[in-house]
């Protein structure tokens, strides 16, 4: 790609996003090729990647503060999976000639704010211009104690399955900003897009499900579909019930207005929650990590024996994902 040639916004950046390292010595103020980083005693790094691109994870009018912290929220939402602790970060955004100077500086400010409410530092990253959309690709790196970082190979049959906060709310948020008003009050819409554009990653509760939890992932592609990527990395099943699925008040409104129904909020992306199992017998420390955490934990399933996800609805019919899609039988 070719370099921002625009000098000034170059100048601009350079301005902009230095002080956003300040706080990591290895990071050298942003002023040589690469950081340098030694992990806490006793911890790995954990390192993910994420990128998104506008008109498909965000519309390109959002605001550039909530783009910013969109691009930073969806890999801290994967650190959380992993129960790391976020440290840093490395940001590329490829930009196109829409984003002048005010809209920069809105977009570092929303930068800033989640680097201070998530306790990460901004290390390295590089600025191109781009003939296509705003994309921006965020390198995260956590911190979890050594050779503990979960994963979602490790679910055990007999494991509950649990998810923190609400699923649906995303999705809604989406058709909202696309037109549709659900037919819900201003203050339901506006909670709903909140969801879509700046989500919610979990990593208190990430950090706190550490040492209970057996297996664990982040909800990005829909609630089945992760379920099911979990169930085939640790070779068991899945059986979820639909009536326990944590919904939102504004999400419930949209299904009492049968604007929304609820199976294919289960199949839409964009929750950034956490589903984890766990052995039953934690039941009682997961209910009061939550209590204390003022974070959502909703039992809604079993690990089992076998393979794929099954859904029971509502009405006791079984519902099941196979890689098409949604499959009654
Ligand atoms: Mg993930």
């Amino acid at each position: 790609m070719t370099p921002v040639k625009r000098r000034g916004e170059f100048e601009l950046i350079a301005e902009l996003f230095a002080p956003l390292s300040k706080g990591e010595p290895g990071a050298f103020a942003l002023t040589d090729d690469a950081a340098a980083l030694k992990p806490k005693p006793g911890h790995d790094i954990v390192l993910t990647t994420d990128a998104i691109v506008a008109g498909v994870h965000f519309l390109p009018d959002d605001p550039p503060a909530t783009i910013a912290q969109k691009a930073l929220r969806v890999n801290l939402s994967d650190i959380a999976a992993k129960g790391a602790k976020p440290r840093a970060y490395m940001l590329t955004a490829a930009l196109p000639e829409t984003s002048d100077d005010a809209w920069l500086k809105a977009f570092a400010e929303g930068l800033k704010h989640d680097q201070k409410k998530f306790g990460l530092t901004l290390i390295g990253g590089d600025t191109v211009a781009t003939p296509g959309p705003l994309t921006l690709s965020v390198v995260a790196i956590g911190e979890v104690a050594q050779g503990r970082m979960l994963r979602r190979a490790h679910a055990k049959a007999g494991d509950d399955v649990w998810v923190t906060g609400t699923i649906g709310d995303a999705a809604l948020g989406l058709r909202i900003l696309r037109g549709d008003d659900l037919g819900l009050s201003e203050r339901h819409r506006a909670s709903l897009v909140a969801r879509y554009r700046v989500p919610e990653p979990r990593v208190t509760a990430g950090q706190g499900i550490l040492a209970i939890a057996h297996a664990c992932l982040d909800v990005s592609d829909g609630l089945v579909a992760d379920c099911g990527h979990m169930a085939k990395a640790s070779k068991v099943g899945i059986e979820l019930r639909t009536a326990d699925i944590p919904l939102a008040a504004a999400t419930q409104a949209a299904i009492a207005n049968e604007r929304a129904n609820l199976t294919d909020l289960l199949t839409a992306g964009d929750d950034y929650e956490l589903a984890f199992t766990a052995a039953p017998t934690d039941r009682a420390r997961l209910t009061s990590l939550a209590a204390k955490l003022k974070i959502r934990f909703t039992r809604i399933g079993k690990v089992v024996k076998g393979k794929g996800v099954r859904v029971t609805a509502q009405d006791g019919a079984q519902l099941s994902l196979d890689r098409s899609g949604f499959t009654h039988f």
